[in-house]
């Protein structure tokens, strides 16, 4: 009896650990996100366990027949590597695992199988484990997708789009054909995102790539570089598959605005350079860079253009990249010199004062005009430098005739919007009035509009500051280019330089007398000077100073000469 009571005990003690250990296994299983299918060869017993419904609903398994339910889940290519993984036990190997894809699209699963066998190999127990791992084989596809298209427009991304033309440029080779590769860049795309922002900005990026993804078929390839740069490359063009046929159709659709998400309205131009294999270049990359230089080339030829590669063009190209080098180390040895021009007052016919303009013979002797380096010295950073040589120089100079000749006159000097906006450019042109004492009103700094345009208050702000201490302020090529005269009244300056493409044309051209009529008596209304620039003719002066302009600078009253001619000069006036 005893016996027998021990026995029942002990079942039940051994029950109720089961029956925690059952529990516990439970609750692992349910605590993890993944799904168990569970079976006891011996007893032909099927289980699921945990998140199964989340795998495979409606899929109830009861026994080992029922198993193959699951194959109706699962993508079609992915139910071979799944049987081999449920039947594991065929192939007699206790573990192996499989990536599978369930059929609605998006689920990827990991499944692993562990099975145990007796000592005369037999399966006893196997253990399936489903695991949730869209999140990073999603991750997987987006890194495959990223490696060959742009995320914001959809369309091929540089590197890709590099390999899919080397295919059309060595199909063109074997069938005798030409590849057209069009650059398409969005014109003042800056100051879209500058002014409106980067998310208006990434909207236009996206929408004009959709836009242009529109062109694609067997024998186009349109890809985004990046900001606002496109490429597109057509194999055997000729009619609606052309360059000519696509630029029509862009500028058609750019007449009209683009609506952005928030109901923004934005015109666009833009501008395109074609290179042609075999024409133009022969390799992928040639091809692409000469579209690319072309491109800039319709830039600078007043945007919303398209322009063609050819020889003269690549010859610019070539010439500016030389000088480009060779200012590098004309920088560095200081190989320049200053020129000045004397600018006289209309009325005195007396010297008024000088521009400073810079010269360079370049190491063959030849002279290249700051007209063509200048704006290169601007673009690879080398009008720091020049700039900073530049003023130096000039006050130097200036300080010395100041000394020599007891001059009263004013030193003008061109001031690059690169210089102006370094933080201690104004601290800069203090300090040098100190060091060669020179009087501030002495000093005049010539700036363009295009200063302005970046960074308009910091820029007034300088300016502000370098007037307060009394150096001038002076407007040049007022006309060429934004010209309202109505921000004039806004800006800190003391001077208004007339273009000269305004004086060439005033005595013939009517509207251009009225214009520089209006321009003199306004600006004298604002208390400003006014210099017109490249008078060459008596009939201009006689004009201009009948009209009241101020001062008169221009190759009749004197062409920009060397520090020493100013010095003969003086020396006449003395
Ligand atoms: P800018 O400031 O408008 O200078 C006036 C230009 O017109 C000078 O050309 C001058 O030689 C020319 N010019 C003056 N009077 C006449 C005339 O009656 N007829 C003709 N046909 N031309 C006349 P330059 O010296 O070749 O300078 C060209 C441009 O290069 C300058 O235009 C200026 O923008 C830039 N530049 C020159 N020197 C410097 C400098 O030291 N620093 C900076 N940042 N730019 C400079
Ligand atoms: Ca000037
Ligand atoms: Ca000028």
């Amino acid at each position: 009896m005893d016996e027998l009571r021990y026995r029942v005990d002990l079942l039940s003690a051994m029950n109720q650990k089961l029956a925690s250990e059952e529990r516990m296994l439970r609750l692992v299983c349910n605590t993890s996100s993944n799904a168990f299918l569970y079976v006891n060869f011996k007893e032909n017993e099927v289980q699921t366990l945990a998140n199964w419904e989340f795998f495979f609903p409606n899929v109830e398994i009861k026994d080992v027949k029922d198993i193959s339910k699951i194959y109706s889940q699962v993508e079609d290519k992915y139910v071979l590597p799944l049987r081999e993984l449920l039947f594991l036990e065929k192939s007699g190997v206790s573990a192996n695992s499989a990536v599978i894809k369930l059929r609605d699209g998006k689920t990827w699963v990991e499944c692993e199988a562990s099975i145990i066998y007796d000592e005369l190999k037999n399966p006893t127990d196997k253990i399936i484990r489903f695991k949730n791992i869209s999140k990073f084989q999603n991750q997987n596809d987006e890194l495959t997708y990223m490696a060959y298209y742009d995320i914001l427009t959809g369309l091929y991304n540089r590197n890709y789009f590099v390999r899919l033309l080397a295919d059309f440029v060595r199909k063109a080779e074997e069938e005798k054909r030409i590849v057209s590769v069009m650059f398409v860049d969005i014109d003042d795309f800056r100051k879209i995102n500058d002014g409106l922002g980067l998310i208006v900005g990434d909207e236009v990026v996206q929408q004009f790539g959709q836009f242009l993804g529109g062109f694609k078929s067997d024998n186009i390839i349109v890809s985004h570089f990046n900001a606002d740069i496109y490429c597109i490359a057509i194999y055997d063009p000729c009619g609606s598959r052309s360059v000519e046929y696509i630029f029509k159709a862009i500028q058609e659709r750019i007449s009209s605005p683009f609506v952005l998400s928030t109901g923004q309205e934005i015109l666009l131009s833009v501008s395109a350079g074609v290179a042609e294999y075999p024409e133009s270049a022969k390799t992928t990359l040639d091809l692409i860079n000469c579209a690319e230089i072309v491109m800039f080339k319709a830039k600078g030829t007043g945007k919303n253009a398209i322009q063609y590669f050819d020889a003269p063009i690549l010859f610019d190209f070539i010439q500016n990249v030389t000088i480009e080098n060779k200012l590098k180390e004309a920088v560095f040895n200081q190989n320049f010199m200053m020129n000045f021009q004397p600018q006289y007052y209309a009325g005195s016919k007396k010297l008024r004062g000088v521009e400073a303009l810079v010269r360079w013979r370049d190491t063959d002797g030849k002279m290249i005009s700051p007209a063509v380096f200048i704006p290169i010295a601007e673009k690879n950073g080398t009008i720091i430098p020049l700039g900073e040589w530049v003023i130096e120089e000039s006050v130097r100079t200036f300080a010395n005739w100041k000394k020599n000749y007891n001059t009263d006159m004013v030193l003008s000097m061109n001031i690059s919007a690169i210089q102006c906006k370094k933080n201690d450019f104004v601290d800069n042109i203090i300090n040098l009035i100190y060091k060669y004492d020179i009087r501030p009103e002495e000093i005049e700094l010539e700036i363009t509009e295009s200063i302005l345009i970046d960074n308009f208050r910091d820029v007034v702000e300088k300016l502000r500051v370098l007037r307060e201490h009394g150096i001038r302020i002076s407007l040049d090529d007022f006309g060429t280019g934004y010209s309202s005269l109505s921000y004039l009244k806004g800006l800190p300056i003391d001077t208004l330089k007339i273009d000269k493409s305004f004086i060439d044309t005033m005595l013939t051209d009517e509207n251009a007398k009225i214009i520089i009529e209006s321009i003199i008596h306004m600006v004298k209304k604002l208390g400003f000077e006014t210099v017109a620039e490249g008078v060459e003719c008596e009939e201009q002066f006689d004009y201009l100073a009948s009209i009241g302009c101020d001062c008169i600078q221009g190759f009749l009253m004197g062409k920009p000469m060397t520090g020493t001619d100013i010095e003969d000069l003086l020396n006449h006036l003395i």
